[in-house]
């Protein structure tokens, strides 16, 4: 019994050696900062996790660089979403083909809803994209399997949590005030899940300068519907939003769709971010 307990520990050993050859650590990449930073906790540690798009940029425009395409070559995995969020994808995929980099789609399980690829801001669906994380590790790094399973129901844990704080919360304010004025797009899925409801002055992907006829009809939206707060996002540029504000005499908050860092060295995380967004929506929404 003994015998067999070394020789299943010496197994084990051996397979989680692969992939962290000569003690270097496997390269994982991921394609914006809500990936990296899920993939991150449920890594633990065990391999170096590179985020592709740079702090302080808005990652649906962004597109990789000759150095990015060289050192993703070296990756054993690239976790993307798979919802449009990385216009960049089909090209690069193509130009690694003969590399052996795999592309790992973390929105399997998860329903869509139309082109929209803020997927991750529901926290539903935060735990489905740890579920594929999980299982990649798992699959690239076997004696570690049990490690990242540890990690993931850890996550489980406080995405569960943070979820039953936003339907209380939420849950509380009347249906008709439950309407959030937003700079981009990003909310659909968090709406859903919370029976929020988003107007938003610029597109799916922040992409462009909203018309002023856009803008007038959100003014008009806000003055109509006594709206007190509207949202502004660090990472996009927030005129648009100061306009609007000091045309209606709103209070700016800020809303973060955690797709990046504003800065280098800032480090996010997604469950701090998701509570101290409820507690700006609640200030817009709840009572006085
Ligand atoms: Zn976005």
């Amino acid at each position: 019994m003994k015998k067999i307990a070394i020789i299943i520990t010496f197994v084990i050993m051996l397979t989680g050696c692969r992939g962290h050859d000569m003690g270097k650590k496997t390269k994982i990449y991921t394609s914006f900062y809500a990936l990296y930073d899920l993939a991150s906790d449920i890594s633990g540690g065990m391999e170096d996790i590179y985020n592709m798009v740079p702090a302080g940029t808005e990652p649906h425009d962004w597109e990789p660089t000759v150095q990015d395409m060289a050192g993703l070559s070296n990756a054993e995995t690239v976790f993307y979403s798979g919802t449009g969020m990385e216009s960049w994808i089909d090209k690069v995929q193509a130009a690694l083909g003969d590399t052996k980099v795999e592309f790992t789609d973390v929105s399997q399980g998860i329903e869509k809803k139309g082109n929209d690829p803020h997927i991750w801001l529901d926290p539903q669906n935060a735990k489905k994209i740890c579920r594929t994380i999980t299982d990649k590790l798992s699959y690239i790094d076997v004696g570690n399997a049990l490690y990242y399973e540890e990690n993931y129901n850890a996550c489980v844990l406080k995405l569960d949590a943070l979820d039953s704080k936003y339907k209380k919360a939420i849950g509380s304010v009347p249906q008709e005030r439950r309407k959030i004025v937003v700079a981009h797009e990003a909310y659909g899925y968090l709406c859903d899940a919370y029976g929020l409801e988003q107007i938003a002055v610029e597109g799916l992907n922040g992409e462009s300068e909203p018309s002023p006829s856009r803008v007038e009809e959100t003014v008009n939206y806000i003055k109509a519907n006594d709206i007190k707060c509207i949202f502004y996002e660090e990472l996009g540029s927030p005129k648009v939003m100061q306009t609007i504000a000091d045309e209606t005499g709103c209070k700016l908050l800020p809303l973060d769709p955690f797709e990046g860092p504003a800065s280098d060295g800032e480090e996010k995380d997604y469950v701090s971010v998701m509570e101290q967004n409820l507690e700006n929506i609640m200030t817009a929404i709840g009572d006085e």
